[in-house]
This record gives structure tokens, sequence and C-alpha cells, in this order.
């Protein structure tokens, strides 16, 4: 597996696989990679002759109070990794590479970016749409998968490379879970074992509130029954629960067209997201 960490080496390499016919698969990542990451790997392997995976813990997608410094890095661990997933290049850009000095340009994606996530982490989307449509505009690969575990966020980006015209195909992939049903993430590593041992609850609060919305309950009491469980499980904080509209992420009441169930909850001083699809 190649390893590449400027702009132009990563050009250089999928142009050239490009020139020889191969379509170019890319996956964005901060690393800490876990099953789920490579899972996108393997769907980017089965849509495209050769993948490309970047590794970087993008500043700008993190609030002052937020996990940046002390988010997991494991460059060793995770090219080896992706080596057995049959990765054929990792870009690991360094920081100057991304942000040379008197960066200035920010990407803000309006509506689908506001609310959930968007609401409690202000300036957290417009920092992965900058850093997405920079990757995104270096390789120019064919496609790029994203995981529907960060749901927001593939809308978000479906949304920016709509609207700016950026040729790549944006191809979404499921979450893959624990056997619990924990979706994996590499803030899972922060968890206590007690901790751990709470934390399927998150995913058992939606499966059983979209049980709920579809026998007609409406979303504010399933979504209230949901996050009053969660704090009843051990839950420090609900940040939010609710339902939406699949694609554009405006507040539904009752999942008449396809609608998708979203929540972010701390358990202690970690924060989880999860979502599942309901109808
Ligand atoms: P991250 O390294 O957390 O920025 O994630 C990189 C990519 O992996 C994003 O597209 C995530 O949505 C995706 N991803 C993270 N966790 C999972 C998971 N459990 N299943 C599928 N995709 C995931």
């Amino acid at each position: 597996m190649k390893a590449v960490r400027s702009p132009a080496e990563l050009r250089a390499s999928i142009s050239d696989w490009q020139r020889q016919g191969l379509k170019v698969g890319f996956v964005p990542t901060m690393g800490a990679l876990h099953e789920g990451h490579l899972s996108l790997v393997e769907r980017a392997k089965t849509l495209a002759d050769k993948v490309a995976v970047s590794i970087f813990v993008n500043p700008t997608q993190f609030g002052p109070n937020e996990d940046f410094t002390r988010y997991p890095r494991q460059e060793a661990a995770d090219q080896a990794l992706l080596e057995g997933a049959g990765g054929d290049l990792v870009y690991l850009p360094d920081m100057a590479a991304m942000y040379p000095q008197g960066f200035a340009t920010s990407i803000t994606v309006a509506h689908v970016s506001e609310g959930l996530c968007g609401a409690c982490r202000p300036g957290h989307f417009s920092g992965v749409a900058t850093v997405v449509a920079k990757l995104l505009l270096q390789g120019l690969p064919d496609l790029a998968v994203f995981g529907e575990k960060d749901y927001q966020q593939l809308q978000v980006i479906r949304r920016l490379v709509l609207d700016l015209d950026i040729p790549v195909r944006i191809v979404g992939a499921p979450t893959l879970r624990e056997s619990d049903g924990l979706a994996k993430s590499s803030r899972n590593a922060y968890l206590t074992s007690e901790e751990r041992a709470i934390a399927p609850r998150l995913f058992q609060a939606l499966t059983e509130a979209a049980v709920s919305l579809r026998a007609g309950l409406p979303a504010g009491q399933a979504c209230l029954q949901a996050s009053q469980s969660l704090l009843r499980a051990g839950f420090a904080k609900v940040d939010y629960i609710e339902l939406r509209d699949a694609q554009s992420l405006e507040p539904v009441d009752h999942p008449t067209a396809p609608a998708r169930i979203l929540a972010a909850a701390w358990l202690g001083r970690t924060r989880l997201i999860d979502n599942l699809p309901v109808c």
C-alpha cells in the first residue's frame, strides 16, 4: 500500500490510475480505524478498482472544549489495518498541507447542517464541509464512501457536492455495529467498562422508538420515551432524539416518507451518536 503526504502526490496517484482506465474510490477518515471504517473500504472495493483512504484529524470540526487533543491517533496500526483490508493508498496530510498559512476559506451548508449535531456543535459541519471539499478536490476520485453512522454529515456532504459541482459520486454505507448493537466508533475507546455495558441502550432505545413510530405513536412522544429510558439507564444527558425526513432532515411528526430517527447522548464524558431508518 502506497503512503503519500502531499495533495500533489495524492492527485498524481489517483490521476495515474484514472488514465489507465481504473475507477478510484476514496474513504475519508480521522483514523483510529475500526471495522466500521474497514467496511467502507470493502464497499469502495466493490465499486472501484483502486481504493484510497485519508487519515486526518481535522481540528476545524472540533469545538474549543471538545476532544481534538485526546482524539486517538495510531498511524502505524491504522496503516496495517488498511493494508489487511486491501487499501491501495493511504493519504496522511500534515496540518500545513491542509491548512496552509493564511488559510481563510470556510464552507457553510445551510439548512441540513442546522439542528441536531449542528445545534449542539456550532461550527462542526462547516469544519466537515470545508475539509471534505478540500479532500475531494485534492484527490478527484470517482466516488467517495461515507458512513450512515454520521447520518447528518452524510446529508451535508451530499448537499455540498451537489451545490459546488464537485465531480465525485457520494455513496452512503450502513452502520457497522458490535454484537450488542452499539455502533462501532473510535470514541467507544473512551468508555469505562461500566459505561460500555450501558452504551448499547442507545441503539435499543432507538429501535424501540422506531417500532412505536411505525405503530403510529407521534414523534414527540416516541422520542421523549426514548430519551427518558436513556436517562434511566445511566446516560448523563441527551442532546437530542428526533425524527427527521431522511433527505432534507426537516422535522417530521409521523414517518410517512422515508424518515430517520437520530440521537446524541452523553455517557459520562463521551458523546455517542446513532440513527436508524424508520420507514
Ligand atoms: P471518522 O473517522 O469518525 O471521521 O469516520 C470516517 C468515516 O467512517 C465516516 O464516513 C463515518 O461515518 C464512517 N464510520 C464511522 N463509524 C462507522 C460505523 N460504525 N459503520 C460504518 N461507517 C462508520
